[in-house]
Order: C-alpha cells, then structure tokens, then sequence
C-alpha cells in the first residue's frame, strides 16, 4: 500500500463547514472551547497535507500497530452457514487488540504536533483509555484518563493496564458513575486546561471537527479491506458488516464502500435483552426513544424519554453501551446509504461461540453483533455471494463476562 494516501480526508461532501452531515452533527459546546476546536480544524487540516504528518502515521501504524490487519475467509462458518462466503476484517489483531488504536494514534501525532503534551481522555469500559495510554507511552505524552467509578470496579484489568502504562487513571463519582459521566468529566477538564490540554476522543462522536477526524483515522479499516478482498475473494463484496456503538469501527469500513449502490452497508446496534424490554442500546430501531437530540456536543439519534431526558442503556458488551450515535451514522441511515439493524445479547454471545468453536477466534463481544447479522443474513444469500464483516476486536477482554453469561465451570 502507497504510504502517502493512507489517510485521507475532504474526499465526501460531508460535513459542512459547521460540521454537518444533513441536519445531524454540529457542535454544542461551552464558549470557552470554541477557539480550541477551531485551532483544532485549521491543525487537522494542516496535517492532512503534510506529507511528512502522513507518512509519520502510515509509518507507526506500519511499525507499531502491525497494520496492515488480514482479511482472514471464513471458510467453516461458510460452510456452516450455506450460502454466501464470509471473510473477517481482523482488527482484533492490531496492537492492544482492537481498532480504537488506528484513531488514538492520530490524535496524539496531532496533539504532539499542535504543542500539547497534556491528554485528556474519557472511556467506559476501558478499551479507549488503554488506547489512549498506549500511544500517551509511545508518544512520550502526559495521558490522564476519566472512568466512571462503576466501571473502574467492572473492569479492573484495564485500570491496570492504564496505570502500568504510565496514565493516571481519575475516578468520577458523579450521576451513574458509567461512560456518559466520565465525558462530562473529561470536558470539564479540557474547558478549565483547554490551552495546554489535547481531548482524544474515542468515537466518531462529540463536536465538530472529531467525528469527521475519527471517521478520516479509522477509514484505514474500509481502504485496507476493499484492496485485500478482492485479492481473496476475487471480486468486492456485496454486503458489510460491523457492529455499531459511537459508530467508529462501521464508519472507517462503510466509507471505503459509500459511492458502490450495489453494496449494501449493514450497522449493527446492540439490541440487550430486546427492543421491548426497553434495556437495550438501538438508538436507530426503538421508534419510541430513539429520537433526534443533543448529547455530549453533536446532534444525532438518541435514547430518551418524552421530556427528553437521556435514558440509561443495556448491552452486555460495553463498548456499545451508549445513549447517542455517531452523527454521520444518522445522515447515512436517512440517506439510505447504510442501513441498521439489531442483535439481542443472546444473539451475540451465540455468535461468540460459533466464532470460537469454527474459526479459531476469540472476537470482542461487540464484534460478535456483526457475526450474529452474519449468521442471519449469510444463509439466504447465494453460495457466491460475499460478505465483510468487521471484527473490531478480540474477546479476551470478555472472557469474565461470557464465563458469568454462559455459566461455565471448569
Ligand atoms: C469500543 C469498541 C466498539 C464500539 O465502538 P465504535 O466506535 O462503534 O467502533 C466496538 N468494538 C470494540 C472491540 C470496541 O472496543
């Protein structure tokens, strides 16, 4: 692959200037962060055409992250299956064993760039916040993380990994203790250090310009693949799969697709314990809270009740578990370029174990939504049909949830 074009961006009409996709996007945010965002556009766009800032990033995402990731046929879950041919996008096998890190990498070359040698962070379940300490180490940068304290007892391993990593890690007490407050956090302490503080967001959410950078960061997953399945299969695919939370892994594998009518783009949002229920995270399927709102900077779909107040969400994998979707997913889905669809926790701890069980692959409970469509959509398709479907990461994280889940002993 040309080193050189590894990142682009501008190459779509959207956002706009004022950052938005259709009526969605935007950015809602205190005065006082204004002129850091506007700093931030006129850098980003800077560094996009600096040859020497592409070529740094296609180097450590060469060297360092071990890209570029396989696209790995499915050739017994195919089988398995009947119908179309299945391939894999392997992002579980980047380093720290996920996509988040193709974005954190780009955001703190830029940081680096901009002079600001102090990031903040926010994550949920921790995969950001390793991330984000991860290139913070590699980098040399000063990396300060906010995580609920509810989630901080959930998921131990990754505080560790953070503090050993050299982040310090900052418990919020506030509200529900989970991801939503850890943001409020996290936005707090850039308004009050916004000259010498870079805020690395984790998805292709918040205000403009960060879900159109994230998007531009992990599109490196769509460019990648359109070239190695046609080396695989032959040919491109007709449908692709990923899983959808802030919408950051489907967007950088959508956009590789988006001019192609004949390819059907499929995001998939996490359905908990079913659309009824209420507990779930499917900003897009549930008609009745699922509506148009503002969260957290950007205009987008969120889950909230008749007085619009944000509602809580439930999936049994954390990394989808949040109340707002990125905005460019909302202008895709009213513009029919993509479509979005649901998987049940059930659905996906089913889809984790056939994964196990037939590949030899262990995927991220949210990487186990797009295989649980797969498993759907496969079947009525024709033996040389093609599905991609985006693996955004490994499931090692998951072990303890799915051994509760399934209830397994040794
Ligand atoms: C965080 C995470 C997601 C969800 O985030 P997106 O921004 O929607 O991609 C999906 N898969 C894995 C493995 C994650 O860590």
């Amino acid at each position: 692959m040309d080193e050189n074009v590894y990142i682009k961006t501008g190459v779509t009409n959207v956002p706009d200037e004022g950052g938005y996709f259709g009526e969605y996007g935007g950015r809602f945010v205190p005065e006082t962060l204004v002129p850091a965002l506007d700093e931030l556009i006129v850098a980003y766009k800077e560094a996009m055409a600096d040859p020497e800032f592409q070529h740094e990033l296609a180097h450590l995402q060469t060297t360092y992250t071990g890209r570029p990731t396989p696209v790995t046929y499915a050739k017994r879950l195919s089988e398995h299956l009947g119908g179309a041919q299945i391939y894999l996008k392997r992002e579980d096998l980047a380093h720290t064993g996920a996509h988040k890190i193709n974005n954190a990498i780009g955001q703190a070359l830029l940081a680096k760039r901009m002079g600001k040698h102090r990031i903040v962070a926010e994550t949920g379940a921790g995969q950001h916040g390793v991330a984000s300490a991860t290139v913070s180490a590699l980098l040399g940068l000063d990396c300060h993380v906010y995580m609920g304290s509810v989630d901080m007892a959930r998921q131990k391993p990754n505080v560790f990994r953070m503090k050993l990593l050299g982040a310090e890690v900052i418990p919020v007490e506030s509200g529900s203790k989970t991801l939503k407050d850890a943001i409020n956090e996290a936005i707090r302490d850039w308004v009050t250090n916004v000259r010498t503080t870079f805020y690395l967001l984790g998805s292709a959410l918040g205000p403009h310009p960060y879900p159109m950078m994230v998007r531009d960061f992990q599109s490196v997953i769509g460019t990648e693949a359109r070239e190695q399945i046609v080396k695989e299969a032959g040919r491109l695919p007709d449908v692709c799969i990923a899983c959808v939370g802030g919408g950051s892994n489907a967007i950088g594998l959508f956009h590789a697709f988006r001019d192609d009518k004949n390819i059907e783009l499929i995001g998939v949002e996490a359905g908990g314990h079913g659309i009824a229920s209420g507990e779930h995270a499917a900003r897009f399927a549930d008609p009745n809270m699922g509506r148009p709102g503002v969260l957290q900077g950007t205009r987008s779909f969120v889950l909230q009740n008749a007085d619009g107040q944000i509602m809580n969400t439930h999936s049994v994998s954390a990394g989808l578990d949040y109340a707002s979707v990125g905005p460019e997913h909302a202008y895709f889905r009213e513009n029919e370029i993509a479509h979005y669809t649901v998987a049940t926790d059930d659905e996906a701890l089913a889809a984790f174990q056939t994964l196990c069980k037939l590949e030899g692959i262990i995927p991220a409970l949210e990487s186990s939504h797009g295989v649980a469509e797969v498993i759907k959509r496969a079947p009525t398709l024709p033996k040389d049909a093609v599905i991609l479907v985006n693996l955004s990461g490994r499931g090692d994280k998951d072990l303890d949830t799915v051994i509760k889940e399934l209830g397994m002993n040794v």
